[in-house]
């Protein structure tokens, strides 16, 4: 690679509030000899705001497998260029990853512009836990592919983060109650950072309900979060069988504290569970 090689920032612009751009955002699209904009008339309203004369070309999902190549020639020979979407952080449901990668491939420096993104913005103020978390992008539209990944949600046990439009948030809320019951709780963060912003909180039932009865709260974006799955409760039949199987082995003590710890339940249970009478009146201790 020659020393004259330029650089492909990667910028994330605000997701509805214009006074979300950093100031090195805007330092970096004034001083790029390029921006690549997923539509440029939207990109438009905000370098307009800041005053800020880059030119810009379109870079979006029809175009960026042709485009990449030609693009990333010109950074090699000394241009740096800035890679934006509508809103947010590039490559986030968002065009740009093949661009990203081939310049990876190639060597060229690539630098992140750190900054707006509703998943991130949405999980930090949803009240649900952030130590571990799925993003699955956008719901599926059609109904089968988006069942079955609902149905794989319903045994997740980190936090799942969705994006949704308007259009399908009752549809998938209805998909969700079915597959999830009442005892998962829902966040979801509508129009974050923008006039309308709201979080609801509740199960899917709930929020579907209070979603329809006001068709306002319908509208705008959306990202929806769902709290992980908890430990699966083992069933008894299951606990019980180890219990017999360590029955002649060990005393009863010792058997709770192996099946307690097999299965992460408290060792009163697994005592309880050995103590209990099944349906002839028989305990597995007796
Ligand atoms: N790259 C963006 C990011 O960093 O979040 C996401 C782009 S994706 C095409 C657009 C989706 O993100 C919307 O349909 C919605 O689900 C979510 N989204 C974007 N802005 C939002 C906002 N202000 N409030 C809630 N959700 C938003």
């Amino acid at each position: 690679m020659n020393s004259k090689t330029g650089v492909l920032h990667v910028v994330a612009t605000p997701i509805g509030n214009l006074a979300d751009l950093s100031p090195r955002a805007a330092d970096v699209l004034r001083s790029v000899d390029l921006v690549l904009a997923e539509d440029t008339r939207q990109t438009g309203i905000l370098l307009r705001h800041y005053d800020i004369r880059t030119p810009v070309i379109a870079f979006h999902e029809h175009n960026e497998r042709k485009q990449s190549g030609a693009l990333l020639d010109r950074i090699a020979r000394g241009e740096s260029m800035a890679l934006v979407s509508d809103a947010g952080t590039p490559l986030i449901s968002d065009p740009g990853y093949p661009l990203v990668s081939e310049a990876r491939e190639r060597g060229i420096t690539v630098s992140p512009v750190p900054g707006p993104c509703a998943l991130v913005a949405a999980l930090s103020a949803s009240g649900l836990p952030t130590d571990r978390f799925v993003f699955e992008g956008f719901v599926p539209p059609k109904a089968g592919a988006r069942d079955s990944l609902i149905a794989q949600i319903s045994r997740e046990p980190a936090t799942v983060v969705l994006y949704e439009s308007s259009h399908r948030i009752l549809n998938t809320l209805d998909a969700m109650a079915a597959h999830l019951g009442a005892d998962r709780t829902i966040v979801i963060g509508r129009e974050i950072s923008k006039r309308f912003e709201s979080f609801y909180r509740g199960d899917a039932a709930t929020l579907r309900a209070h979603l329809e009865a006001d068709s306002d709260r319908q509208r705008g974006e959306f990202v929806i979060m769902v709290e992980g799955a908890g430990p699966r409760d083992p069933a008894e039949d299951e606990i019980r069988r180890l219990l017999e199987l360590l029955q002649p082995e060990m005393s009863h003590g010792a058997a709770s504290r192996v099946a307690a710890e097999w299965f992460g339940i408290p060792r009163k249970r697994a005592y309880a569970l050995g103590l209990a009478r099944d349906r002839n009146g028989r305990s597995i201790w007796e």
